[in-house]
């Protein structure tokens, strides 16, 4: 969990002090949504991820902030989403060409059954 440790890098951005903590953060968010459409964002799933948020412990500033590793985590999540649309959506195009081919399969069949020249005008 090297990501979430805190170290000397996570310096309060607002009052530089070192005394900071790194929490694990459960962001939600949802991920294709249209803004104008309100409709939309009934449908869209809510992606969920575990991010690092750093909190001063400067007892006058409590600061809190996200870092780059958040977005990173944000992104990956946001692609592993596309693709499991993606896996779904080519799940769905094999199921459908099986079935055209099955539908010629059968045509075929039928038109075999009937013998040669039978369907040949
Ligand atoms: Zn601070």
């Amino acid at each position: 969990m090297g990501i979430l440790e805190p170290g000397i890098d996570h310096k309060c951005p607002q009052c530089e002090s070192l005394d900071t903590v790194c929490e694990i953060y459960e962001d939600s968010f949802q991920f294709g949504a249209q803004d104008d459409d309100p409709d939309s964002t009934a449908n869209v799933p809510l992606i969920t991820v575990d991010v690092p948020l750093y909190r001063c412990i400067n007892a006058n500033c409590g600061f809190e902030w996200f870092d780059w590793k958040a977005e990173t985590i944000k992104d990956a999540a946001v692609r592993e989403h596309l693709l499991k649309i993606k896996v779904a959506i080519q799940d769905e195009q094999i199921i459908i060409l099986n079935k055209a081919l099955d539908d010629i399969e059968a045509r075929c069949d039928e038109l075999i059954s009937k013998g040669p020249n039978k369907y040949v005008q």
